[in-house]
């Protein structure tokens, strides 16, 4: 299909044909509180240009909180239920790129292994991504200096540019073709593709660190000093991998309700001193030192040689978020021997 223009006059009509087919899960604001995924009902006006979205779209495929298993013993009897989400097709609309490409880290740890998650799996069969470029970019973000980010396009079925009024709209699937089919669309101008253009290469190089274009796994060393640097500052809130939206860590719990046992899971992160605590008392990440370690060997290297991908689209959120200022873009820069200064006339 070719490329289309879609005004934003025409967003709700599309979307009201679009909820007719498929379930549309989109950022929707929530008074002082950052912009959510949810699914979307009439009346619903979801922000679909990224200016929102502090949270992943991560929260609504692994949700923070997931009954997994339910066995009620009311009534002398016993009864096991595994409430799986709804087995239907749905649509995140509006998600930064570098949050699409965080789906596809997700899709590596619950789908591409030998044990499938039945629970994820369900959500993301069915599953239609159309990704955003905002007219903005995040001061944050730093994506093209962790991967090649030409290559996230094939990950998503649709992106839409934001060029003011309207989004241009890039279509890279069927099933990208099928969502955008009837919808009120206009052929797009030798302007327009102009536009889109610059949006594009502004995204690729807002960001872009010394480091960019290294193989980031190749300097990353068990011994660095700069593990213990972080580990003095950090206070170990979890903000950086809870809002992560490549960051998988869980823990599952049981909780009784009467003659009733659920069995849930819910988001745990190895900045945690209890994530790798053993049932006898043994922690081997026993200090914040390794568990700060952990988590940028796990996303640079461990990941890469697992799954051939980085587990950081450099959305910026831990940057951004944590309360004592620990900067993955800082660590990087160190870790490959590049002065961080030069980031800043990029
Ligand atoms: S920049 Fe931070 S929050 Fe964003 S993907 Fe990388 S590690 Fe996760
Ligand atoms: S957000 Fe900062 S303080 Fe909190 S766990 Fe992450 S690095 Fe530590």
């Amino acid at each position: 299909m070719a490329d289309k223009l879609i005004g934003k006059d025409k967003i709700g009509d599309f979307l009201k044909a679009l909820m007719s087919k498929y379930t549309v899960v989109a950022p929707i604001e929530r008074g002082d509180a950052p912009a959510e995924f949810q699914e979307i009902a009439d009346g619903d006006t979801p922000v679909l240009d990224g200016s929102k979205n502090m949270m992943p779209p991560k929260d609504y495929l692994l949700p923070r909180h997931e009954v997994l298993v339910k066995i009620d013993m009311s009534g002398g009897e016993t009864k096991v239920e595994t409430p799986l989400p709804e087995d239907k097709p749905r649509v995140i609309m509006g998600a930064w790129l570098p949050d699409a490409q965080g789906i596809q880290v997700l899709d590596r740890v619950f789908l591409d292994r030998k044990f499938i998650d039945p629970y994820y799996a369900r959500r993301r069969e069915n599953l239609a991504l159309v990704a955003v470029i905002p007219a903005e970019m995040r001061w944050s973000w730093f994506c093209g200096s962790v991967d090649d980010v030409d290559t996230w396009k094939a990950g998503v079925d649709a992106l839409m540019y934001d060029l003011g009024d309207k989004f241009y709209v890039e279509v890279n699937s069927d099933k990208g073709a099928a969502l955008l089919e009837g919808a009120p669309m206009s052929v797009v101008s030798d302007v327009d593709v102009a536009a889109k253009d610059k949006l594009w290469t502004e995204f690729k190089n807002t960001g872009l660190l010394p480091f960019a274009g290294k193989a980031l796994y190749e300097n990353l060393a068990w011994d660095d000093p700069v593990w213990g640097e972080i580990a003095d500052k950090c206070i170990a809130c979890g903000m950086c991998s809870y809002m992560c939206p490549t960051c998988t860590c869980f823990d599952i719990q049981d909780e009784t309700c009467g003659n009733c046992v659920e069995r849930y899971r819910c988001r745990d992160t190895c900045q945690f001193e209890d994530f790798t605590l053993m049932g006898h008392g043994h922690n081997p990440r026993s200090t914040q030192l390794p568990r700060s370690r952990q988590r940028l060997l796990h996303k640079f290297r461990y990941q890469h040689e697992q799954f051939g991908v980085v587990g950081c689209t450099g959305c910026g959120r831990c940057v951004e978020l944590c309360p004592v200022n620990v900067d993955i873009r800082e660590v990087l820069c160190r870790t490959c021997a590049e002065p961080m200064e030069q980031a800043a006339e990029n």
